[in-house]
């Protein structure tokens, strides 16, 4: 039997109508969403991916204004630029478009960013508040894959989730989220020995390295759920995910594709915590 095709197209669309309505009551109350996204440097596929998350915040009612710095630009100009839309009340979340490039220390410039305008969540406070069960904002890229697994009714509780990177954007936060579920959580990494011996013990897996289709049938358990986040570039043009799709997809209980899977729930959940941020702003201001 071939398995469930998770439809992360489908469900972004679903979500962002519900957080449609939520933003029209906040604007209703005279609060608009705000978002500002800062990019340092003309790398395309940043720009690609800024355009599409300024166009996916009109369309449900955000406001985005996106600052724009030369690649040679000083950090104190990006530092500058952060502690003003700190105390712009028209702005809620503040989100710095990465890769920076390497002269600009990252931690300083994510650090920076107020924790209660981080609606990336990847502030060493927002970091440590996810890790201990506390977090009001999670990573937009696991956060979506959660919201796939509930929304599909997937049971987390007890069973074995293997998360295949560890990266502090997807591999980590992604774990401690099945983990706050009470998941029984494995990380693999590219050191893991006998890789598959973990992979197929899996009843959720979920896959985030940037190796195109490395998990193969064989490293699946029958039935089990697969996660695909990776999103890889062939050389003839086409995307593929970490995880080979059409032989997975034969032994799996439950697949996400790539395209059309996970991705669009990242924008997704970063409106989500766009909003959020508005609301708690309009509490703290009770
Ligand atoms: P990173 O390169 O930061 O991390 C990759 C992780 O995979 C590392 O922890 C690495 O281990 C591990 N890894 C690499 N090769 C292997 C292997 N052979 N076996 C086991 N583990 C391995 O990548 P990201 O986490 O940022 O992204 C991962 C993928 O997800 C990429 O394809 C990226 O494009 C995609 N992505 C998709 C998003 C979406 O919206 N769908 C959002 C963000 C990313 P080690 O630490 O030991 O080197």
């Amino acid at each position: 039997m071939s398995a469930h095709i998770v439809d992360g197209k489908e469900l972004a669309g679903i979500v962002r109508q519900e957080l449609k309505s939520h933003v029209e009551s906040l604007i209703q109350r005279g609060i608009k969403p705000g978002l500002a996204v800062i990019i340092v440097g003309d790398d395309p596929a940043s720009s690609i991916y800024v355009r599409n998350k300024a166009k996916a915040c009109s369309d449900i009612g955000i406001y985005s204004e996106v600052h724009r710095f030369q690649k040679d630009a000083s950090q104190d100009e990006i530092l500058q630029c952060i502690h003003s839309l700190n105390e712009n009340a028209h702005i809620h979340g503040i989100l710095v478009q990465l890769p920076l490039p390497k002269h600009i220390d990252n931690n300083r410039v994510i650090s920076a960013i107020a924790i209660t305008k981080d609606v990336d969540a990847f502030h060493f406070y927002n970091v440590g508040a996810l890790v201990t069960g506390n977090s009001v904002f999670s990573p937009c890229t696991p956060a979506g894959v959660m919201v796939m697994l509930q929304r599909n009714n997937i049971a987390i509780e007890g069973r074995h989730a293997v998360v295949v990177g560890r990266s502090n954007i997807v591999g980590k936060p992604m774990a401690f989220l099945l983990l706050e579920q009470g998941a029984t959580v494995t990380i693999c990494t590219s050191k893991t020995r006998n890789l598959s011996q973990f992979t197929s013990n899996a009843d959720i897996l979920v896959v985030a390295t940037g190796k195109p289709r490395m998990i193969t049938a064989d490293m699946v358990k029958p039935d089990a759920v697969v996660i695909d986040v990776g999103i890889n570039r062939l050389p003839d043009g086409k995307l593929c995910g970490d995880v080979d799709f059409e032989s997975v997809k034969a032994v799996a209980g439950y697949i996400t594709p790539v395209p059309g899977g996970v991705g669009p729930m990242t924008i997704t959940m970063l409106l989500s915590n766009t909003i959020l941020a508005a609301e708690r702003a309009e509490s703290a201001e009770r």
